[in-house]
């Protein structure tokens, strides 16, 4: 019987044909796995034991990458983020992570640093997102003070982030592109710049690393196409069940503020799903659901616990399963429709809803 709780279910199989995917893009790259943010809601834990060929796993921060050391995972981690303060050093030397070093005073920290042994550095460049990365001017002096640093494990590792790598007439990225391979010329290291973006749209970019987070739960980071389009496979369908069915009649209003006023007759499937469990406030009046194969529209507001759904004269009855998104209804439909992108619908989904892995 389908529980009354939401689902996530997380596909597996659709996890590692994604990755499949990545090395067929990019034969002759390492993958860098983005687990951060919970696997980008589909469990960081669970997606990382999954993940098994992935070179290296990325995560934003400490506490992510202590997690998955403490669930055994012991595969080489970077903290995409550095450290926030030196005294993070002892435990990130201790459970053997990876740093990216992004701004100078980042740098003279490690550098100062009485550390028990090297740790493994990749220096973020900043190439044009402006927002993490040392200056193109500091690239030389850094790169030679950092590779000398007995608190380093050399080589260094070079990478930049794209800010544009979705929208294909953006010259941006070769900008980026270009002006990376101009300040790392001449300097020994492994190259990273490709997001999933990136391994979609360019090779050029791909380097020694590609650094995939969206695309391995097979969903498009391009606005204009969903994951299947690009020959990916969604990870999680998200469902729950028809908690109540009632009739409407024409003039009758529907949920909080009465936004919805019936123009006629008809039936209405009360869901559990709502914005405690992650589901976009923004969706009512405005997205569809599956019930039975058929899309049916969400009419009312969103609540906390539920929406509303008019299913006319569908045969729709209790218990019956609804699915939010998943392989026939793409997430990232969902994301145009509340004007997000499906990086937040994804991250937004809440303890309350019950994860299944298969
Ligand atoms: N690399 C870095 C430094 C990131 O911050 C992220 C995520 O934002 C990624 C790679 C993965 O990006 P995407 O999920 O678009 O593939």
């Amino acid at each position: 019987m389908q529980s009354r709780r939401p689902q996530a279910n997380i596909d597996l199989a659709a996890l590692a044909h994604n990755y499949s995917r990545v090395k067929q893009l990019a034969p002759h790259s390492k993958v860098l796995a983005v687990l951060k943010a919970n696997a980008y809601g589909h469990g960081m834990l669970a997606v990382a034991q999954a993940l098994k060929q992935a070179d290296a796993l990325g995560v934003a921060r400490l506490d992510e990458a202590l997690a998955l050391r403490a669930g055994g995972i012991a595969r080489p981690i970077v903290l995409l983020e550095g450290f926030f303060h030196p005294d993070e050093l002892p435990q990130i030397v201790a459970s053997n992570l990876q740093l990216v070093i992004h701004h100078r005073e980042q740098a003279e920290a490690l550098l100062a640093a009485q550390l028990d042994a090297p740790v493994r550095v990749w220096l973020k460049i900043d190439t044009g997102m402006h927002r993490l990365g040392i200056y193109p001017h500091e690239v030389a002096a850094l790169y030679q003070q950092l590779n000398q640093s007995a608190n380093v494990q050399g080589p260094l590792r070079l990478m930049s982030h794209f800010a544009s790598s979705d929208e294909l007439d953006n010259a941006s990225t070769a900008n980026q592109l270009a002006l990376f391979r101009q300040l790392t010329q001449g300097l020994a290291g492994e190259h990273s710049l490709a997001n999933s973006a990136a391994v979609l749209n360019w090779p050029l970019s791909h380097g020694d690393w590609v650094r995939p987070g969206l695309m391995l739960y097979g969903v498009s980071p391009m606005a204009d196409s969903a994951g299947a389009d690009l020959g990916l496979q969604p990870v999680m369908t998200l469902s729950s069940s028809v908690i109540a069915v009632r009739e409407v009649k024409a003039g009758e209003a529907v949920g909080y503020g009465g936004s919805w006023i019936a123009a006629h007759n008809t039936r209405l499937a009360v869901v559990a799903m709502g914005y405690g469990d992650g589901y976009p406030r923004a969706a009512g009046n405005n997205a569809e659901v599956l019930i039975k194969g058929k899309l049916q529209p969400i009419v009312g507001r969103v609540s906390m616990d539920m929406i509303t759904v008019d299913i006319g004269t569908e045969p729709v009855a209790v218990g019956d399963k609804v699915i939010l998104w998943g392989a026939e209804l793409p997430v990232e439909q969902l994301a145009a429709c509340v004007e997000t992108i499906p990086y937040e619908l994804l991250c937004n989904i809440t303890s309350r809803v019950q994860f299944t892995y298969n």
